[in-house]
């Protein structure tokens, strides 16, 4: 690649500037790798920074219905998605962190991403690199957990 003093037919005339010039150049040069680590190539099983993908479409289905009782009524509880209050004899959808919704407005959620809009409790979901994401990072999370408690074993 030519130089910035070839590319402009000229001659440094002060060290300084030259020094200068070498500096930015150096600054420049130490940005751009610094992005390359934002920026790296994407890498689509890089589950991190994506949503994950809907909920399995036969658990979604397979729901359980539950009848709101006059317990529930009384106490108030809310559909998580629209905030309102459920009455007494609706039907409505349970996941499986035992959270209710409206049919209506947990189907469309369910069908965007596989968690509970209130715990983030992750469900099942039907792509196979997903599962295989959540798999690794059950492995990695409980190899951390035995070398805390390897650090734990010998430092207590
Ligand atoms: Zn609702
Ligand atoms: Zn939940």
């Amino acid at each position: 690649m030519a130089s910035y003093f070839d590319e402009h037919n000229c001659e440094p005339t002060v060290p300084e500037e030259q020094y200068r010039q070498n500096a930015l150049l150096e600054l420049a040069r130490s940005l751009l790798n610094g992005m390359d680590i934002d920026l790296g190539p994407m890498d689509f099983t890089d589950w991190d920074h994506r949503l994950p993908p809907p909920a399995s479409k036969t658990l979604v289905e397979n729901l359980p219905k539950v009848t709101v009782t006059a317990k529930q009524a009384d106490a108030a509880l809310k559909c998580p998605v629209c905030l309102l209050e459920f009455e007494e004899g609706e039907t409505v959808r349970q996941l499986p962190c035992q959270h209710l919704f409206h049919s209506a407005c947990i189907l469309p959620w369910l069908g965007k991403t596989n968690s509970c809009p209130l715990c983030r409790d992750e469900l099942p979901t039907d792509s196979p690199e997903y599962e295989e994401y959540k798999k690794d990072k059950e492995r990695k999370k409980q190899k951390e957990h035995r070398l805390e408690y390897l650090h734990g074993a010998m430092y207590t």
